[in-house]
Order: structure tokens, then C-alpha cells, then sequence
């Protein structure tokens, strides 16, 4: 049986130039500890928002301004709208003869924080290109989006500019993209997987 753990352990040499900085909590007022008085203000907030986004609407709806309240989307009956520069599903570049732009240097393979990428190179028929990738998968359902594989790429092979964030699947193999269909060269459909009840 191994010795209890002591109670007050010495801080790291490393932290000694960094003291610990205490945070006081600040304390609750009576009317918030009680709750009904907050509970109302947030209604109150609710309320507001709710009349005048139905006023906007409504001088809208007859003609007497342009812009209208706040929208909420229907997603997913409207498409989800996502920003230009946001990082979105992954594609491989094609050279302009229509082979994967990959070298399999593993630069992006490396630098994955969350080591969903998988490559096995081999060797490229072309005499003025080392090496190509034979396999090169991405597991989406480990991916975190953080772009770090774009990056890293010395060639300019991999892209997050799909504007694609609907990638859910029944099971965590579909998850997988792999390089014919990060390429666009096949269709992935995830809706061909789902479970006949
Ligand atoms: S976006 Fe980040 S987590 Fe996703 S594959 Fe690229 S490096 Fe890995
Ligand atoms: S960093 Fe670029 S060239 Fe290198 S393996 Fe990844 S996608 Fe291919």
C-alpha cells in the first residue's frame, strides 16, 4: 500500500516567480441572493427585446423602414450562413493536371494538436516529386477546427475554405474523410449509413 499523499506540498521552483493570485468572490446582495428581484430584471430584458423586435418588424411589414428586427435562422430549413474566413471543412488542392498537390511531407500530420490526421506516404511516379501521399485520412469527429494543419503546409494543399459544417454522422467511422473525398472526387454521404428502425 503506497503512503498517503502529504498534505502541503512545496510549489515548483519554476512557478516560485509567479505568486499565486487570490480572486475574492464578490458577495451576493440580499436581493440576489433571494433570486424573484433578478429573475424579474431578466424578464423585464426578455420583454423588451421581444416588443421591440416586434415593432421593427411590424413598421417593416408595412413599408416604413427597410431593416428589420433581429432574425432568428430556421436552421436547418435555411442553410447555415458562415463567415468567409471561418474555418470550415478541410479540401486537398489539385495541381493543374489534376493530381493531389500533397508531398507527404507529414507537416500537417505533425502539427495536429488533436492527431487526426493520417498519412502513409509512397513514392511518386513523377521523378521531380519525392513522395505523395497513399492514404490521407481526417477523422472530423477529433478535428477542433484550429487550422494549425492549413498552416503548416508548404504546398498550399490544404484548404478549410469548404464553407461545410454539417458533418454529423450515425457512427464514428463516417467521420473519417478520406482523400478521394477531401479531394471532391467522391461524394460523402454520411445519410447512406442511417440505421433502418
Ligand atoms: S484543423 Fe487542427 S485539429 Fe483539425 S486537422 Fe487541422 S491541425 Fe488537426
Ligand atoms: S503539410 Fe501539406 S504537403 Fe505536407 S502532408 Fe500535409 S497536406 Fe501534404
Amino acid at each position: 500500500m503506497t503512503d498517503p499523499a502529504p498534505e502541503t506540498q512545496e510549489r515548483p521552483a519554476s512557478l516560485a516567480r509567479h505568486p499565486a493570485r487570490i480572486v475574492t468572490r464578490p458577495v451576493m446582495r440580499f436581493q440576489e441572493r433571494i433570486y424573484l428581484i433578478e429573475v424579474w430584471h431578466g424578464l423585464v430584458i426578455t420583454s423588451r427585446h421581444f416588443f421591440v423586435n416586434l415593432w421593427r418588424h411590424t413598421r417593416r411589414a408595412i413599408g416604413l423602414v427597410a431593416r428589420a428586427g433581429a432574425v432568428t435562422i430556421q436552421y436547418p430549413d435555411d442553410p447555415a450562413v458562415v463567415a468567409k474566413r471561418g474555418r470550415t471543412r478541410h479540401r486537398l488542392m489539385k495541381r493543374e493536371d489534376g493530381t493531389p498537390r500533397c508531398v507527404a511531407c507529414m507537416m500537417c500530420e505533425t502539427v495536429c494538436p488533436a492527431k487526426c490526421i493520417k498519412i502513409v506516404a509512397e513514392e511518386s511516379p513523377d521523378v521531380m516529386i519525392e513522395k505523395r501521399a497513399k492514404i490521407f485520412d481526417i477523422d472530423m469527429g477529433l478535428c477542433v477546427f484550429c487550422g494549425y494543419c492549413v498552416e503548416a503546409c508548404p504546398e498550399d494543399a490544404i484548404r478549410m475554405d469548404t464553407g461545410q459544417v454539417e458533418m454529423s454522422s450515425f457512427n464514428r467511422q463516417d467521420m473519417v474523410w478520406n482523400m478521394q473525398e477531401l479531394l471532391g472526387n467522391k461524394k460523402k454521404d454520411p445519410a447512406a449509413n442511417v440505421p433502418r428502425l
